[in-house]
């Protein structure tokens, strides 16, 4: 029988893995769960021998099981077939005696692409059989939205319009979402800051009048946000991955435990190193590295999550986030399912910015979890003195963790693993600055001054940008936002 799936804040509610995935987010305003979750252990020796699209066939079965084994198989196809540089997906490298899990070689540089490669996917199978279109919208700060552009472009029943602040992300972030191609893909810059842009769209989503309109065309708005299961599942993947791979280098023995040291943000990616362990991977600990804005570091060292201080703006900035939305899964699950605590600890947070855990909920958490956070100043001294002793390129993302992996306590015959989510060409003027490397000019100078000095190659979809031509010129005010998205549903699905 399929798994069900149900709100983390109430057990009375279930639903299939495809209406899931369409929803995103549980009517009650809680995040997608199932208690299958580690029932069917997955077999390690089949992973150890299997490639990655074989694996990630495996997994998402397990997690998704009411998609057909031929569905699966073809959006495994679809999302890893062609659009990664690298044949492993996601390659792991040996650097100084630590591994790095390079989860950057999709179609935009980012590891948000292992996920927006398959959401899509997922999501147009689930649609067909509803007959339902459904537009995406999203408000992005530079890397999202253009991991979403190319992840929906071109996929059936779905199309996708995103928003990003006039003047407020960097000229190669820019290009890469005015320029995307695809019949199905709209992007406007909106006059104002992230939070104007971000309010507008979800203002858009509340807006009753315009879903009624929309539903007579059979067309319904959705997000691409991270809470999406269709999204989390595909993440489980790379940790099996990275796994086996370290098994076939001969590093480690099949049946060794390991370490993950993550960056973290929305508490998606070292989530899914959660499930991994709850599936049967064999996991010492999960190292959640933040930035200055360490809201995760404190509720891992006390028990107490709260918001209620200052927003850092650093040069990790898809790490800069005060609520780490996927956290709630956790808290399911470490509570036993207790989806009644859940709802209480989640209205707490809406009314005052803050919750406390149990004690024992907190030891049970510490069991499996460690904490860190970086600094600006402390990234980009790592930046300098990997790529000084090991000659390794870290992006300031990356450079969080191997900063809090190289000050968290390892454990003899233990590997770890680092998780790399972007390409430092993505970030080439502040990883030239860290390196001491000449920065001045354009961003495309910037590059090839990286290229020069560390003897590697920028992703030829970021050099290609120079060249490429805007699709897309549109700017408009918050409050014309509504009406653009109407007229793109009308033109474009
Ligand atoms: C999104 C993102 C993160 C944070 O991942 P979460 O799943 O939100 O924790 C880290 N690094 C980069 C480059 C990202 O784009």
């Amino acid at each position: 029988m399929a798994s069900m799936y149900h709100s983390t804040r109430s057990n009375a509610m279930e639903c299939s893995a495809k209406r899931a995935v369409l929803d995103g987010l549980a009517p009650d305003g809680g995040l997608y769960v199932t208690d299958e979750l580690g029932r069917t252990p997955i077999d390690l020796g089949r992973v150890v021998a299997q490639t990655y699209r074989e694996n990630a066939a495996d997994i998402l079965g397990t997690l998704l099981d009411d998609y057909t084994a031929e569905e699966i198989e073809a959006c495994v196809d679809a999302a890893y077939g062609k659009t990664f540089a690298s044949k492993e997906v996601t390659p792991l490298v040996s650097v100084g005696d630590d591994y790095i899990l390079e989860l950057f070689w999709g179609p935009t540089s980012a590891f948000k692409d292992v996920a927006l490669q398959m959401l899509p996917q997922l999501m147009s199978r689930a649609a067909s059989q509803t007959s339902e279109r459904i537009m995406i919208l999203a408000a992005t700060s530079g890397d999202t939205g253009k991991a979403a552009l190319a992840g929906f472009a071109d996929t059936p029943n779905l199309g996708i319009t995103v928003f990003y602040p006039h003047g407020g992300t960097s000229e190669i972030q820019r290009l890469q979402m005015v320029t995307q191609a695809g019949d199905n893909v709209a992007v406007g810059a909106v006059r104002g800051n992230f939070d104007d842009t971000q309010s507008a769209v979800k203002r858009i989503f509340g807006d009753e009048e315009l879903r009624a309109r929309l539903a007579k065309q059979n067309v319904v708005l959705s997000s691409a946000n991270s809470i999406n299961i269709g999204r989390l599942a595909p993440q489980v993947v790379y940790y099996f991955d990275a796994y086996a791979q370290l098994v076939r280098q001969g590093a480690i023995a099949c049946g060794d435990c390991v370490d993950f040291c993550v960056p973290t943000g929305n508490f998606g990616d070292v989530l899914a190193g959660y499930f991994a362990r709850r599936m049967g991977l064999p996991v010492r600990k999960l190292i959640v590295a933040s930035n200055a804005n360490n809201v995760l570091t404190d509720f891992l060292a006390t028990g107490v999550y709260d918001r209620n201080r200052p927003f850092y703006k650093t040069i990790s900035p898809s790490m800069d986030i005060l609520i780490s939305s996927n956290l709630e899964r956790l808290l399911y699950y470490m509570s036993d399912g207790n989806a009644s605590y859940v709802a209480g600890l989640m209205n707490d947070l809406a009314e005052t910015g803050r919750y406390k855990v149990s004690d024992e909920m907190l030891e049970r958490i510490q069991e499996v979890f460690d904490c860190g956070f970086a600094t600006d100043d402390e990234a980009r001294e790592v930046m300098k003195s990997c790529f000084d002793e090991h000659g390794y390129v870290l992006d300031p993302h990356t450079a969080v963790a191997w900063h809090v992996s190289r000050n968290t306590p390892k454990e003899d015959g233990v590997a770890r693993i680092v998780l790399s989510t972007a390409s430092p060409y993505k970030f080439c003027r502040d990883v030239c600055a860290a390196l001491g490397v000449t920065s001045e000019g354009s961003d495309f100078d910037c590059m090839r001054a990286l290229e020069a000095a560390s003897k590697t190659h920028a992703p030829a979809a970021l050099s290609a940008l120079e060249a490429a031509s805007v699709r897309f010129d549109d700017v408009m005010n918050a409050d014309d936002m509504s009406a653009y998205v109407e007229k793109k549903c009308g033109e474009l699905l």
